[in-house]
């Protein structure tokens, strides 16, 4: 599966806000939208007043950038967001938060979604029992995800849930410290997302 692998930090400074991609680094005075304000590139320190078509479209590479999709897989997202019974925006928002590289994040497993995507790609994931190293897939309301693995890896991951403790897990998962394992209790919920998202930027962008 494709992924973006150039400097995170750039990616924040060109959207303007921090897009929490680097883990504990983000809170650091290290983080580099701290240290430059401005846009990436040439042009980056020239501020130019953004048409509605780019108020959309900065939107919606930042929802990319937060959960680390490429354009061909959210476009996919998109569409079956579109099809599904209920607002565009707000189940296009579930599908995302619904990724199995995200719960493993959300459960403070991985210190960022691109480290807990690794976590699901190095088998170290089960949902219901069976192991899955795909990052896309989707949970369900009453699975339950659980980490598994050497005592070895154990260490790292003990590590990240220390870093991670600021971080709430959101209601819709019962995290279970001890068994390393959640319960999705119900389908994510707008409310359920802390960094602010204007979905429907997004939806007005693709249904031009
Ligand atoms: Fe973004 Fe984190 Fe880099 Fe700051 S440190 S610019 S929040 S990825």
């Amino acid at each position: 599966m494709a992924r973006y692998t150039g400097a995170v930090c750039r990616l924040c400074r060109r959207e303007g806000e921090k897009l929490f991609l680097k883990g504990t680094r983000c809170s650091t005075e290290k983080c580099g939208i701290t240290k430059r304000t401005y846009a990436p590139g040439q042009h980056g320190q020239n501020r130019i007043k953004l048409s509605n078509y780019g108020i959309q479209l900065r939107e919606k590479q930042k929802v990319k950038r937060i959960y680390g999709v490429l354009e061909r897989q959210f476009r996919k997202y998109f569409e079956v967001a579109a099809k599904t019974k209920g607002v565009t925006g707000k189940v296009l928002l579930q599908l995302l938060e619904r990724r199995l590289d995200n719960v493993i994040f959300r459960m403070g497993l991985g210190i960022s979604r691109s480290q807990a995507r690794q976590i699901v790609r190095h088998n170290q994931v089960f949902v219901n029992n069976h192991r899955v190293n795909i990052p896309s897939f989707l949970v369900e309301k009453d699975d339950l995800v659980q980490w598994k693995s050497k005592d070895k890896a154990k260490n790292k991951i003990m590590e990240n849930l220390e870093i991670s403790k600021e971080r709430t897990v959101p209601s819709w998962l019962q995290f279970n410290a001890g068994e390393l394992s959640a319960k999705v209790l119900r389908l994510p919920e707008k409310e359920d997302i802390q960094q602010p998202i204007h979905e429907q930027l997004i939806v007005e962008l693709y249904s031009k």
